[in-house]
């Protein structure tokens, strides 16, 4: 049982079926092995492997450079949600180069689409009551500065103990120094002396691997903010300054939260005077049927991050939602000190919030909620449908996001053997059918544009049925 080719499955990611390709072209030397130290890459996919390397989009599609094309299943990275070829943000990007394509936002001045996009931002979150916006250039800059903005925050109030922050185990929110110290990744701290001291982690809120025999989705949800409480109190309550979370777990693995955890959740933060940061980067816009993560699971948080969807990626934007409470403190604190000095080059880029305007301006007039709520049950079920594979441990996921786990025996305690590659020859095997998927050990992970219709799904179902049923045959 389990004779999997490990050398093949291990180092597939990239396809025998398009190196082939390549070869035949001639062309595989000037993509083998490269200058870029790649981002989350590793050593030998830059010395023993070419790049796939992605020349064109269109909708909910990508191309190489031979010309293959691949539905786009992650779009990018979580973030192209309106597809790879909308013009109207490509004509929104080119009017404001052509007018004016930067000024900064620094010492009172600055542009129009940044104040116009402030105050789109601040109208559209109603979860609860937010009063400025600070521009960053991702989502990991957000993070960054959310550290910054507590901290000075709780300076300004004179508490300069309540400084710690609490992060959960398998979050992610970003690589910068802090923004990976609060990821609770493991393969971001190793080596790079992270976490920050300051950082703390609590339990990943997975049900399906983490709850004892018998207990229910609320017991568990109990358990784990009693968790969190206990850590709070043995830490000191006053030492702790903000709890931070995405309303659905991402590239952890794609986690829902279990019932009436945010709830219980947010009972503990607030006993104990802790703010609340919901990191939204991923949630936002729509992705999980509802404009705003916060909204789908009644969070109300004192700090929102958000990037990605924000300008469906096509330029680098982030930015920070600021409640009332805490602009008050900042606003008469850098009054004292005679300035608020954080802040980016790019902070607000006027570019960037052009054709984040624009995006959030299709995403009104096409009815995206409406949208993504529609096609979302065809992709969830379509998927779920598979869930009796013998080697899916668990599908989960909602709106248009799902990750697939594979284990062994059906069961969180089962896993493969990691030299197996099952997840990667899974994601190889997509990517030959021509689709591309986030592979993470042997979690899949996928979240389609919002644009994705029906015959789309339709060919992504497709897809992930034929690698399975070739994962399956290798790992029987
Ligand atoms: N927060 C979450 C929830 C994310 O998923 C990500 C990126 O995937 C980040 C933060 C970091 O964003 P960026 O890669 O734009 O720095």
């Amino acid at each position: 049982k389990h004779l999997v080719q490990a050398s093949i499955l291990a180092k597939s990611y990239s396809t025998e079926a398009s190196l082939q390709k390549d070869d035949d072209k001639g062309d595989i030397h000037s993509f083998k092995g490269h200058d870029m130290l790649a981002p989350f890459t590793a050593g030998w996919h830059s010395t023993d492997l070419h790049p796939l390397v992605i020349e064109k989009s269109e909708g909910s599609y990508v191309y190489d450079t031979n010309g293959k094309k691949y539905l786009d299943s992650l779009a990018g990275l979580w973030c192209t949600a309106l597809g790879g070829s909308e013009p109207r943000l490509v004509a929104a990007a080119t009017k404001q180069l052509n007018t004016l394509p930067f000024y900064h936002s620094f010492w009172n001045r600055t542009t129009k689409p940044s104040l116009d996009l402030a105050k789109e931002l601040l109208d559209m979150f109603t979860a609860s009551k937010m009063a400025r916006v600070f521009f960053t250039n991702s989502g990991s800059e957000a993070n960054d500065s959310q550290v910054k903005l507590v901290w000075y925050y709780n300076n300004a109030l004179g508490r300069p103990d309540k400084k710690k922050f609490i992060a959960r185990a398998k979050s992610y929110h970003g690589s910068t120094l802090i923004s990976a110290s609060l990821s609770g990744l493991p393969a971001l701290h190793q080596k790079f002396d992270l976490p920050a001291p300051f950082v703390l982690h609590t339990d990943c809120p997975h049900y399906w691997r983490f709850h004892l025999p018998g207990e229910t989705e609320e017991e568990f949800s109990t358990r784990l903010a009693n968790n969190l409480e206990n850590l709070i109190i043995k830490e000191g309550p006053e030492t702790i300054a903000a709890f931070i979370a995405e309303p659905v777990m991402g590239a952890g693995g794609v986690i829902p939260p279990p019932a009436t955890y945010f709830e219980k959740i947010q009972a503990v933060v607030k006993k104990y005077d802790i703010l609340f940061i919901a990191d939204e980067v991923i949630c936002a816009f729509g992705r999980i049927g509802t404009m705003f993560g916060c909204d789908k699971y009644g969070i109300k948080p004192d700090l929102v991050s958000l990037a990605k969807a924000l300008s469906s990626a096509y330029m680098p934007i982030g930015a920070i939602l600021i409640s009332p409470e805490i602009h008050d403190v900042i606003h008469s604190q850098s009054n004292k000190l005679g300035s608020f000095s954080h802040g980016f080059t790019y902070s607000g880029h006027p570019v960037s919030c052009a054709v984040a305007l624009e995006t959030l301006k299709i995403y009104k007039e096409r009815n995206i909620l409406e949208q993504v709520n529609k096609i979302a049950p065809k992709f969830q079920d379509g998927l779920k449908a598979f869930s009796n594979s013998p080697i899916i441990g668990e599908i989960r996921g909602t709106g248009l996001i799902l990750g697939t786990e594979f284990t062994d025996n059906k069961s969180p305690n089962d896993p493969f053997p990691p030299e197996w590659g099952v997840g990667a020859y899974f994601g190889a095997q997509c990517e030959k059918h021509g689709m591309l998927v986030r592979v993470a050990g042997d979690s899949i992970m996928m979240s389609p544009p919002f644009i994705i219709t029906p015959e789309e799904v339709d060919e992504l179902i497709d897809i992930y049925g034929k690698a399975l049923k070739e994962t399956e045959q290798k790992v029987a």
